[in-house]
């Protein structure tokens, strides 16, 4: 039976050891004699949702009937905090209930440890039937998200080839798009329980919604981007009420995260804690409309949301939740919650650009936050956190600074886990504005954080880069150049901008001005293998072979994993007349990509080049049968059989590679 405390009273400290240490039973409120109700669960996360961007919060100037509704059919929580301002950590904090520092998904890609049961999991063991629609290729199981899928019967990721190179589809799917493929599926698996997770990506940026919103919010799109979402929300309250499950229904809506707007110079999320970003909306829409209309004020946090619903369905306990059920502040357990609970706000994402991670704690009308230049806040006198009143010896100060470590002694150590990002999923994360690098995102490779340079003073060249992506996202080169450039005005070594800046010149064929950006960041991060090898490219371009070999071995010693760098080392080799070396390269990277047939021809090549034929027909001839219309293997072949003196066959392979190249003239 879980232990119910009256949190009235209960000092910060304490509350957050007693959230912490209690397992969830589920059987809080009601007596567990009850038999087992199984509504249906609706889940939907709309992200970048600020809360004081809503009709229902209170913003006048924008039209949300759809959150407003189920304001009025639910439960509101006027005071929610997401633990995280970053996409997939926040969404894995809400599908666990889990801090980010417990779960440990504090980056992309980073795969969520398997002893941390999912919503989709505790539910579908319940006999749900259970989908999950995604908005954003940032939720996507098979590269960003590795195990969000887990429980879902039916997970939409993204297709694994993009089918254009237009942003939806390939990284985006508007809230439309994702609704209409959630009631395909709800409409073909009916029958039973249901758990559905929808996610509407639209308010995240670049801001672009689509009419008439375009037109009714066109000095503010971000509240038009909302606005259209909220219409989506309102489409599928409609559909669930067609389908007879609305009132039976358990409806959530949560924001992930908010959006900087300018405030505090953030324009997007991730980089910091403040209430711009981590004060979301929350609504919960009970079976029967129960509590309808309900407005709960004290403090709560999207962790408790999951053991909110555990409680709700009375599910035995599978393992342990930072939050609580929520439904302590309806009035059905003995003691009525009132007082706010504590909210920690975690973020690593400065890491990624070599500054110091922050950490928060918001707390009885007070907010501290943990950076090189700490931060606290009044925020009964001062809500929108301008005026710091941070001091070292303040009993507050203290009083927070032991929560955190408090907090941090909880989380298990475990070995860093980056995530294994590949070099397409870099460039899709580097087009959805987030940027950096994970391999610098990894506390363990900074001896102390404080040491680092902290994120408010980096924060205008972070917005830089940023709109420097989004405008290179959207094909404005010169946008995105000048961008960069005063971004390196800004601090000239910066390794994103310089690299950014060296990918721009490489594409654009200016290839001693890459050479020079790659070799200044390349300074600061002697072992960065992605930079190095862009340098040995680089290089190549300029013809300093044995400059690009150089730079080429120093990358494949610090990754030597990296199939292109392989293969680029091989050609360099090749044009040095090196021909065995090459063909190491070439044999290495064969290792890593089996199949690949572009680095099977540079090996054959490499074999005719130290004068072994034999060798080099054996590779080609498969090669020529799997490929028959490729003019380029068929002609090596001619060469190779020439080499061995089969002068037929040669002869035969030079016409039929010369009529496949005819065939395929313009
Ligand atoms: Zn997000």
């Amino acid at each position: 039976m879980r232990h119910r405390v009256s949190l009235s009273g209960v000092q910060g400290a304490k509350k957050l050891i007693v959230s912490c240490a209690i397992w969830a039973t589920g059987l809080s409120a009601q007596s567990p004699q009850r038999p087992a109700s199984q509504p249906n669960v609706f889940l939907v996360t709309i992200d970048t949702l600020r809360a004081d961007h809503i009709h229902c919060y209170g913003d006048a100037s924008i039209q949300t009937p759809g959150l407003d509704n189920l304001a009025k059919d639910g439960v509101r929580f006027a005071q929610a905090f997401t633990p995280s301002p970053i996409t997939n950590t926040s969404h894995i904090s809400i599908l666990t209930g889990l801090l980010p520092s417990t779960h440990g998904v504090m980056d992309f890609a980073v795969p969520l440890p398997s002893e941390y049961p999912l919503w989709a999991e505790l539910l579908k063991k319940r006999g749900y039937h259970t989908g999950a629609f995604i908005g954003s290729i940032v939720l996507d199981s098979r590269n960003f998200a590795p195990g969000l899928n887990r429980g879902f019967d039916f997970y939409d990721d993204f297709p694994a080839v993009a089918p254009n190179k237009s942003r939806w589809e390939r990284l985006e799917r508007r809230a439309e798009d994702v609704a209409r493929r959630a009631e395909t599926w709800l409409t073909a698996n009916s029958g039973g329980p249901k758990f559905v997770w929808v996610h509407f990506y639209d308010p995240h940026d670049p801001y672009d919604p689509p009419p008439p919103f375009a037109q009714m919010y066109k000095n503010r799109l971000y509240d038009g981007e909302i606005a259209y979402a909220d219409s989506v929300l309102a489409g599928f309250v409609t559909y669930l009420k067609k389908k007879g499950w609305y009132d039976d229904s358990i409806v959530i809506v949560v924001g992930d995260h908010g959006e900087g707007l300018g405030e505090h110079h953030e324009e997007t999320h991730g980089a910091f804690l403040y209430d711009s970003t981590l004060h979301v909306p929350l609504i919960v829409k009970l079976q029967n409309q129960k509590h309808a209309g309900r407005v709960v004020e004290a403090q709560v946090r999207t962790t408790d949301i999951l053991p909110t619903v555990v409680d709700l369905l009375r599910i035995p306990p599978a393992g342990r939740f930072d939050g609580e059920s929520l439904l302590s502040f309806l009035g059905v357990a003995a003691a009525t919650e009132t007082a706010g609970r504590t909210a920690f706000g975690e973020t690593d994402y400065p890491l990624r650009f070599g500054w110091a991670p922050l950490r928060s704690v918001r707390d009885e009308g007070f907010k501290f936050i943990e950076a090189p230049k700490p931060e606290l806040y009044n925020l009964r006198s001062d809500p929108f956190e301008l005026t710091n009143n941070y001091a070292p010896w303040d009993a507050s100060v203290q009083k927070f600074r032991a929560m955190l470590s408090d907090s941090k002694r909880k989380i298990r150590v475990r070995a860093p886990s980056a995530g294994s990002v590949s070099k397409n999923t870099i460039a899709e994360l580097e087009a959805l504005g987030y940027l950096g690098r994970a391999d610098l995102a990894s506390s363990t490779n900074v001896p102390e954080p404080s040491l680092l340079p902290d994120a408010k003073d980096k924060i205008e060249q972070l917005n830089l880069l940023h709109q420097a992506m989004i405008a290179s996202e959207d094909g404005r080169d010169i946008d995105a150049r000048a961008a960069l450039e005063r971004a390196l005005e800004l601090d000239p070594i910066s390794p994103t901008a310089l690299r950014q800046l060296a990918d721009f010149e490489l594409e654009a064929g200016e290839f001693a001005k890459a050479a020079e950006h790659l070799k200044r960041a390349l300074a600061l991060h002697f072992d960065d293998s992605v930079t190095a090898f862009h340098l040995g490219q680089a290089l190549v371009g300029e013809g300093d072979l044995a400059g690009a070999r150089e730079a080429l071995e120093t990358s494949l010693k610090f990754n030597p994993m990296q199939f292109d760098a392989r293969l680029l080392l091989g050609q360099v080799c090749l044009d040095e007349k090196k021909a065995k070396a090459a063909e190491d390269q070439f044999e290495a990277a064969l290792l890593i990509e089996p199949q690949n047939s572009a680095a099977q021809l540079w090996l054959a090549k490499a074999q005719m080049a130290g004068k072994n034929f034999t060798e080099a027909t054996r590779r080609l001839e498969p090669l020529a049968k799997s490929q028959p219309q490729n003019a380029d293997i068929i002609e090596l072949l001619a060469q190779a059989y020439a080499g061995l003196g089969r002068e037929d066959e040669a002869e035969r392979a030079n016409s039929r590679a010369k009529a496949l190249r005819n065939n395929h003239k313009p």
